[in-house]
């Protein structure tokens, strides 16, 4: 069937096929597409995105229905974190470490989206960052390629399910393809460069993870790699993601990417730019339109030959027939369906506890948390305190910032009746000189003047027992065009920070960020630190419940929290060096103003509870080739309630050909332990866990001795070693 549609279409409804525009029902770039619909009913578009509804995807599809060829639109959208019940933002999720929840938030987002009209999501978002700055971090699953590949995988199974064609089901995109979270300084749509290793070891992983659960897309990348953008790029698209990792699917670009290669001064024009891309192995070329102006000459001119351009159309072509939309192009425009599924209670249940397993619990001494509900008065302080729209987060999709829970409806809820909640927003967001004068991003200004809100904040403060400030980040200080080279808290949050400390009450800090933030000042002075990010539609409650101790915090940190800005890009995953770091020898690998440790670690997060953590063991000193050994670590339950952790496995290959991390995580178990309670965790370790790229990239496990490391987080780990036999 698609072979024959192929023979019956011009070359110009070909290049139609690869053509994908942008509707107005959402922004996402800088260029808007023109003369839509009359290029749907011309053959002259393959898909649409930032179109939605059943009814707005309804009235293009018939559009398309009305061409020569009768060939059906693709529908996508950005659903990166839910559709329209909003899950927390993915650097947030992916802090649960819980891979199944992870899943069940991508089914459910698949659900609402094709609910509403849509065939195709713009995620997961795989790309590993180790630099805060970048406002993109947001989006992904943190600095770990191991953890990040687990993610990316259970995020591609969500999505498309069992069957793609089922009306619950949308083809994944697994971007930004590739290194995108390497852009040098941080700064968004940077250079990359890397060493083929980088690549191999920590950067493409979590991509390949994608592709071998089956992920139908993959999108390019706006960076250059090497100095060839990776939309040209065929070395990327072709020799390592179709040849080597054998990805039979569609390759679209990012919004205008062909286009922008001419920016990256590696084409001279737009003609040039859509033959490279096509010869690089793009399929569909997202808003440039290149590929519809100038393919049909490049082909008859022979500069692109009709196998390239057949085998980009045939891709698109396959995509739709796996969808359905051959069979029915119009079963996800289906208003009864939207009824039912959008904002569901039962979606709304998920995102809950979605919210509740991303909470991290930074700091809590002295128990100060959790926070008794009677008696007293409580005062929510802070520019975020009271936000519906911040809990959303960046790529809030179609979420509904009214239907949000706010931190103050969160305690408001949990207080119930008899509550005694007071608020002020105490300051803006941020109203320094260059934020309020610069680019494109203005956060709305309160008009009383900082003094004045401070002057509230002090008053409401007076009147109460305990203060909970909620700090941080608004949804545009993340996310895409988000970079950022002071990750502190803005100067005036600083300054209500000050105020409300100096009233001596217990003071308690909410952080709501994408990214983690330089939090050294707060943590120098507050008790108790929660990072909140943007939790989504219900965050305000699973907030609360936390706060109040209804939920025990679980969740750990997938990005190190940096204790200086200089420190970036940083990640546990260091090497030893040459000269590793030590404080009493100068000419050593470090600072000379601060640590090399990040103040908070990978894999830290606090819980109502303590642990404590016994002696790590191996079942055998040595391992057979293709066999097995078994870690075990003692840990306990020493406090009065009961208490979940997770325990994480690092692993050191202690002499190796090249350079290698000093730990590398390769296992992690969450255990629920009663008061007093003793377990012993196992790990296996195979060599699945020992290997790592050899001398030609190809996997391979090197014989020798090898560390296990168990702890809570990154940094406290107790160690064992073992040999892996010849
Ligand atoms: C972003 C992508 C997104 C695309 C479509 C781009 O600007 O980089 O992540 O999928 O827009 O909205």
């Amino acid at each position: 069937m698609i072979e024959n549609l192929l023979h019956s279409m011009t070359v110009q409804e070909k290049a139609g096929q690869l053509n994908l525009m942008t509707g107005s029902m959402d922004v996402t770039g800088s260029k808007a597409s023109e003369g839509m619909e009359a290029k749907v009913r011309a053959g002259e578009c393959g898909g649409v995105f930032n179109v939605f509804t059943p009814e707005a995807t309804r009235q293009l599809q018939e559009i398309a229905m009305k061409s020569r060829l009768k060939i059906p639109l693709l529908f996508g959208y950005d659903v990166i974190h839910g559709h329209r019940t909003i899950f927390p933002i993915p650097l947030g999720l992916s802090s649960s470490w819980n891979t199944e929840l992870i899943q069940k938030t991508a089914h459910v987002a698949a659900t609402e989206a094709a609910a509403d009209g849509l065939h195709w999501t713009y995620s997961p978002m795989v790309d590993i960052s180790h630099d805060a700055r970048w406002g993109r971090v947001a989006e992904g699953a943190g600095e770990d390629p191991w953890l990040g590949s687990q993610i990316a995988r259970s995020m591609v199974e969500g999505y498309q399910g069992k069957d793609l064609s089922a009306v619950d089901s949308v083809a994944a995109c697994v971007k930004h393809f590739a290194l995108y979270g390497a852009v040098t300084a941080g700064r968004d749509y940077n250079t990359v460069d890397m060493s083929r290793r980088s690549m191999e070891e920590t950067y493409f992983p979590p991509y390949r993870a994608a592709v071998n659960a089956g992920a139908r897309t993959v999108m390019t990348s706006f960076n250059d790699i090497d100095g060839v953008p990776a939309t040209g790029n065929r070395w990327l698209l072709t020799d390592i993601l179709r040849n080597e990792w054998g990805f039979k699917g569609l390759v679209v670009t990012d919004y205008s990417a062909i286009e922008e290669m001419i920016q990256h001064s590696t084409t001279a024009d737009g003609e040039q730019a859509a033959q490279q891309a096509l010869h690089a192995g793009v399929d569909m070329d997202m808003v440039s339109e290149l590929f519809l102006k100038y393919l049909p000459d490049l082909l008859a001119t022979g500069r692109v030959t009709e196998e390239e351009l057949d085998h980009a159309v045939r891709r698109v072509l396959i995509l739709k027939r796996d969808l359905g939309l051959f069979r029915d192009p119009f079963s996800r425009s289906d208003e009864a369906r939207a009824k039912k599924e959008l904002f569901s209670d039962a979606h709304r249940a998920l995102a809950l506890q979605a919210a509740r397993e991303s909470i991290v619990l930074l700091k809590n001494d002295g128990a100060t948390l959790p926070l008794k509900k009677s008696p007293g008065t409580i005062a929510l302080i802070g520019p975020l305190a009271a936000s519906k729209r911040d809990m959303l987060g960046c790529w809030a999709a179609a979420g509904n910032d009214n239907l949000a829970a706010s931190p103050l409806d969160g305690v408001l809820r949990s207080l119930g009746d008899g509550a005694s909640v007071l608020h002020a927003r105490g300051s803006d967001v941020d109203d320094s000189e260059h934020v309020r004068l610069g680019g494109s991003f203005f956060p709305q200004l309160d008009p009383r003047g900082s003094e004045e809100m401070l002057v509230e904040a002090d008053k409401i403060a007076a009147k109460a027992d305990t203060i909970v400030l909620v700090l941080g980040e608004s949804w545009e200080m993340n996310g895409e065009a988000a970079s950022r080279a002071d990750i502190r808290l803005p100067d005036c949050q600083r300054a209500l920070a000050s105020r409300m400390l100096a009233t001596g009450k217990k003071c308690i800090l909410v952080v709501m960020s994408g990214r983690p933030l330089d939090l050294t000042w707060e943590s120098a002075r507050f008790p108790a630190i929660v990072e909140a990010w943007a939790l989504g539609t219900e965050g305000g409650y699973a907030l609360a419940d936390v706060l109040f101790g209804d939920f025990a915090p679980v969740g750990k940190l997938t990005m190190s929290f940096p204790r200086a800005v200089g420190q970036l890009p940083m990640t546990y995953r260091a090497k030893n060096t040459g000269r590793p770091a030590n404080d009493k020898i100068r000419y050593t690998s470090k600072y000379i103003d601060v640590p090399n440790e990040p103040l908070y670690p990978f894999g830290h997060g606090l819980t109502y509870g303590s642990f404590e953590y016994g002696a790590v063991n191996v079942d055998s000193p040595t391992m057979q080739p293709g066999g097995k050994v078994t870690v075990s670590a003692e840990i306990k339950n020493t406090s009065d309630k009961a208490a979940t952790e997770t325990l994480q496995l690092y692993l050191r290959d202690v002499v190796s050909f090249v350079t290698r991390p000093l730990k590398e995580l390769r296992g992690y178990q969450r255990v629920t332990l009663q008061p007093g309670e003793e377990k012993n965790v196992r790990f296996a370790i195979d060599d699945s866990l020992l290997s790592f790229p050899g001398p030609d990239f190809n996997p391979m496990v090197e014989p020798g001795e090898f560390e296990a490391m168990v702890g809570p987080n990154s940094a406290q780990v107790k160690g064992v070693k073992f040999n892996r036999l010849k």
